[in-house]
């Protein structure tokens, strides 16, 4: 593509914005991943030390809670940034909640201070993080897609970068105190909302000033009563799940599983929604039904991958020999190989798409969910040997989870980047925002899946701990099998979108 047409300057020169909104996003991300790698750590360990003495079930299920709902705030965010603020106060506004969210997670305190701050910084992530992937899209309006590509792809880097120095930096401090850790994180976030105030005036000029739609009727014919049918019977149903004890919504794991439940049907009336009342031809609709299956196979490979701050932080804190010579690495830490190894592929992954489509293999979509899906049943599979080790009264070597973190990042570029972008191309248009907000709602649900998955790992269990590691691999090999062999018909349906 690029590299056919002539090179010019302009070709490859990126609008100034990019890099404020990339600085933007590096501190924002600086400050989420970071909090996030010490979070489940700090909720488990013991009043005594410090931490806020919940068990590990419930602190999985707050960490569940916590992400998903992070995820799931971009949709009132969205809508917001269109219907009321604009994308560029709505950045600046979230960006100030996220900040006095870690600031009132600095405050020593009771465990119901620390909700409240974890609160802000959902609602605040809520506002920014959709918005802002939003505004680097109108950077490129008039622009070739190849160019906007590259301008994610820097985009995708300005995020590691910041994930990347966030767990390195946050854990660290939070080995002397974990409300310094918290702090830092308040800290990153200033420094992002400094350098966005400074220099988006300049260098965004108008765009996302105004709010795009005047609170708009929204798109298709989307029956009222549909949508209250479902309500209704999604609020029966977890009546009756809660009568018959399958539930108990007084937990936090309650509540999680209440809201997984609630994420599922939902999503899946939504979609029945859209595909008999939506207005839409029938090759519409297949493509529509496909964003659906590419939605389950996104939830399933995040509700593995995001065990890396839940399950697999637990593990690295309890059973992982991370003595580096006399040193001892914080096991929070350990997170940050994910971005490093994002930050070193990310450009060999894309550009090994681009080599072998120039020799006419074209791997599509989904066949590269099968890949991803089965790269990260593979980096549990090494778990389940670390895991053996533990079981045998052991402590594994850092190198299990630093190869399980090298086989899901490779996953991570094959199925995420490739996965939003057909995501968009296979939305019909008056549904993009929407199916953009799809998007996030995969990761919700995976975010929250892995933190209820994370509570059952029982560090005094730990026996159990190979078989919960080995049902994350049957459940993403056998999704990814799945996916190869359906994808003669997924195909099919995609049409022209590869
Ligand atoms: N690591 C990426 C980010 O923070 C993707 C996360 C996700 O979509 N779950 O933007």
């Amino acid at each position: 593509m690029s590299e056919i047409s002539q090179p010019s300057k302009a070709k490859f020169s990126h609008p100034k914005g990019l890099y404020v909104l990339f600085a933007a996003e590096m501190w924002e991300r600086f400050s989420y991943y970071g909090m996030r790698a010490i979070l489940i750590l700090f909720m488990t360990t013991e009043v005594v030390r410090e931490g806020l003495g919940l068990s590990t079930e419930t602190a999985g299920a707050v960490y569940g809670l916590y992400t998903a709902c992070v995820y799931l705030m971009t949709l009132p965010g969205g809508w917001l940034a269109d219907n009321v603020f604009g994308q560029r106060k709505a950045i600046f506004y979230g960006g100030v909640l996220i900040m006095i969210g870690h600031l009132v997670l600095a405050i020593p305190g009771s465990p119901a201070i620390f909700f409240v701050g974890l609160g802000f910084v959902a609602l605040g992530t809520g506002l920014l993080k959709g918005n802002i992937s939003t505004l680097v899209g109108e950077l490129y309006a008039n622009e070739d897609g190849a160019k906007r590509d590259a301008g994610f792809s820097i985009f995708y880097m300005g995020i590691n970068l910041g994930s990347f120095f966030g767990q390195i930096f946050v854990p660290l401090l939070a080995e002397y105190n974990w409300h310094l850790g918290f702090g830092l994180a308040a800290l990153g976030m200033l420094l992002g909302l400094i350098v966005y105030k400074v220099y988006s005036p300049k260098h965004l000029k108008d765009i996302g000033i105004e709010p795009k739609v005047k609170y708009q009727e929204s798109t298709g014919k989307s029956n009222k009563w549909v949508s209250m049918a479902i309500l209704a019977g999604v609020v029966m149903l977890l009546g009756i799940l809660q009568a018959v004890g399958a539930i108990d919504v007084t937990t936090a794991t309650g509540i999680a599983k209440a809201l997984g439940i609630i994420i599922v049907l939902i999503t899946m009336g939504y979609f029945l929604n859209i595909l008999f009342n939506g207005g839409l031809n029938v090759i519409e609709k297949k493509k529509v039904a496909i964003i659906f299956i590419l939605f389950v196979g996104i939830a399933i490979f995040w509700s593995g991958f995001e065990q890396a701050a839940s399950s697999l932080n637990l593990f690295a804190r309890d059973f992982t020999d991370r003595f580096i010579g006399g040193w001892e690495m914080p096991a929070g830490m350990l997170q940050s190989f994910n971005s490093a190894f994002i930050i070193i592929f990310a450009p060999i992954v894309g550009a090994l798409w681009v080599k072998l489509a120039a020799r006419n293999i074209n791997v599509r979509t989904p066949f590269k969910f099968a890949i991803g899906l089965i790269l990260l049943g593979l980096g549990f599979l090494v778990m389940v040997g670390a895991a053996q080790i533990a079981a045998n009264g052991a402590k594994a070597g850092m190198f299990a989870l630093i190869l399980t973190y090298f086989l899901h990042s490779i996953g991570e570029l094959t199925i995420s980047p490739v996965g939003l972008s057909a995501t968009s191309k296979l939305s019909p248009s008056k549904y993009l925002g929407q199916m953009m907000g799809i998007w996030f709602v995969g990761a919700a649900l995976g975010n929250l899946i892995a933190g209820l998955v994370g509570g059952n790992f029982d560090p005094e269990n730990v026996l159990e701990m190979p078989n919960i590691f080995m049902n994350v691999v049957w459940v993403s090999v056998g999704a990814g099998i799945i996916f190869f062999a359906a994808s003669p018909f997924i195909k099919k349906w995609m049409g022209d979108v590869t």
